[in-house]
């Protein structure tokens, strides 16, 4: 295995306590190789991003294609082919009252956009709403907004004092719903300005589902209040769930939408803030005061919305859903194997996406489990990463029956070892 030599500082890594680090030179579907010849079999889409498989080939063509007509241009007040087709097919396919397009680069900021708008909408037409409700255990980025609005904790204890205060509801866990709605609806009452929600499955927070009669009750309650509802699709949008996007499960339409992630099929940074035409309207004026003031320098780069087209077309002409339904099928099949394992709890699946918690009797030993097993599936051939001591199987929808089989089989014997 080549690991790396540079002096970089890695996301979310402990360069005190982990190992040496893989130095990947090549993906192709499901699979990375490195210079060697080795390969890993990527279960976790690399960090829930490749939905069709690593170079698809008519994303990079499209990719290929774009960076010899025209690489960056500054998006106030001018605009292009990419993202005019872009915006235009992504209203095609979300519900009607969602009518405009905001374009940012990460999911991180396709949230912060949706904050911004949120308070700008209030601010625009007078009334005095900035309180942002959430949902216990979220997880909607790293910037100082997303992670206001997120779970605090761990990741973020250093950064709290610049983290604004938010109302928390609590996770509408199995029967305890009703309470989780009702408390929705007093902080409902008190008028804040927004609530925002990952639809139907916590991902970070540890891939904890809820159903979708609930996300149903919490649409209606922000309704009811005039709450602004901003669906958090980062993760669950492009399929991860079974449907297109988790909103449609619920039949539910959001005031504000975010999408990242699987938008360019996995393939480059960006992302997008849909809005319903209220939203605009409030920043439109003659009065310059009243615009939106939110970009960044690569702001709908034509080359990631060309990627993202591309991703487009791929779901109209390729049997994504088709993909998804064996996927989904495949693994429910995997985790009722081992549903009576006895170091496995919880097992649960939603859509493509399968997880379980593992039970460790030691808990001083669960602090060092997940660094442990990520270094055991990595000598196994294979890409996962739980979290604490939750683990989650959510490759690209693309994986060979055979490579999800040693997923599986790598996990088997991973609890195995526990014994
Ligand atoms: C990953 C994620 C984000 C943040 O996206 P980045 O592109 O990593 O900034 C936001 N919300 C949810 C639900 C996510 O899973």
């Amino acid at each position: 295995m080549t690991t790396n030599p540079a002096p970089i500082w890695h996301p979310f890594t402990q360069h005190g306590l982990d190992d040496p680090i893989p130095l990947i030179a090549r993906g192709e579907g499901a699979r990375l190789y490195d210079a060697d010849g080795n390969h890993w079999i990527d279960a976790i889409s690399s960090w829930w991003v490749t939905t069709h498989g690593h170079a698809h080939p008519r994303i990079m063509a499209a990719i290929r294609d774009q960076s010899e007509k025209l690489d960056q241009l500054i998006f106030a007040g001018w605009t292009h082919e990419p993202a005019e087709t872009l915006a235009a097919e992504l209203i095609r396919i979300t519900p009607d009252p969602l009518t405009r397009v905001f374009f940012s680069d990460s999911g991180s900021t396709s949230v912060e956009v949706a904050l911004k708008m949120a308070l700008g909408y209030w601010t625009n037409v007078g009334q005095a709403r900035s309180k942002i409700l959430v949902l216990e255990h979220s997880y909607h980025g790293d910037t100082i907004g997303a992670m206001s609005v997120g779970e605090r904790g761990v990741f973020n204890k250093p950064y709290e004092p610049l983290l604004f205060d938010v109302g928390t509801i609590p996770f509408p866990h199995v029967g305890r719903e009703q309470a989780s709605l009702d408390a929705l609806e007093a902080a409902c009452a008190q008028l804040p300005a927004a609530f925002i929600v990952e639809p139907l499955i916590l991902g970070a927070g540890g891939m904890l589902i809820y159903p979708a009669w609930v996300l149903a009750e919490i649409r209606a309650i922000c309704a009811r209040h005039n709450v602004l509802f901003i669906a958090d699709e980062v993760m669950t949008g492009w399929g991860r769930t079974g449907t297109r996007f988790a909103c449609d499960q619920a039949g539910v339409i959001p005031d504000i939408v975010c999408l990242s992630k699987g938008l360019t099929g996995g393939a480059l940074p960006l992302a997008v803030t849909l809005c319903i035409e209220p939203i605009f309207a409030a920043h439109l004026s003659t009065d310059r005061s009243k615009a939106f003031y939110h970009s960044s320098s690569y702001t709908a780069n034509p080359i990631a919305c060309a990627a993202a087209n591309a991703n487009l077309e791929i779901w109209r002409d390729e049997p994504v859903q088709q993909r998804i339904d064996t996927l989904a099928h495949t693994q429910a099949a995997h985790l009722s194997l081992l549903s009576h394992n006895p170091r496995v709890a919880n097992p649960r699946r939603l859509g493509t996406i399968a997880a379980l918690d593992i039970v460790v009797p030691d808990s001083g030993y669960l602090s060092n489990l997940a660094p442990r097993l990520i270094a055991f599936y990595r000598d196994h051939g294979v890409l996962l990463r739980p979290l604490g001591n939750t683990l989650y199987v959510m490759p690209p929808y693309c994986i060979t029956a055979e490579d999800l089989a040693q997923v599986w089989d790598g996990i088997t014997l991973s609890l195995d070892r526990l014994s």
